[in-house]
């Protein structure tokens, strides 16, 4: 794994890019980075406890590390088609393709962030699916 591309697409390595992150080395300075290292940890798997840290905590009560670290969805891609910040807010917009029985569906997302005491969490996103 160490000298591979990290799975989010942005052509750096994984040690470089979404693996401090995922290890708790160094937190997310972006949404964008955030948003990166959440699909990294939804594609490679094991990273649930990482997925619920990450998450605000209101908009994660039904949710268990356990059923966040399956890998049981393969992820093909990742492309961020745009991202921003006002005050503590933060939005990423991204497509994702991901396969589903031998069909691979594209997740547009749309996703919200909130930065709290210097780290940001995921909020929540408005998704439409395609299959392509
Ligand atoms: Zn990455």
């Amino acid at each position: 794994m160490m000298n591979q591309y990290c799975v989010c697409g942005s052509q750096q390595r994984f040690s470089k890019c979404c693996e401090p992150l995922l290890k708790e080395v160094q937190p997310a300075i972006t949404p964008e980075q955030l948003m990166r290292s959440r699909y990294s940890a939804y594609s490679l798997g094991g990273y649930g406890e990482y997925l619920l840290k990450t998450w605000f905590a209101p908009m994660a009560s039904d949710l268990s590390a356990e059923e966040l670290s399956k890998s049981d969805t393969e992820w093909l891609s990742l492309t961020v088609l745009g991202s921003g910040t006002s005050g503590n807010s933060g939005w990423v917009e991204f497509k994702a393709v991901y396969r589903d029985n031998q069909r691979s569906v594209e997740m547009h997302e749309k996703s919200v962030f909130t930065l709290q005491g210097n780290r940001w969490f995921y909020i929540g996103g408005e998704v439409s699916r395609n299959q392509i």
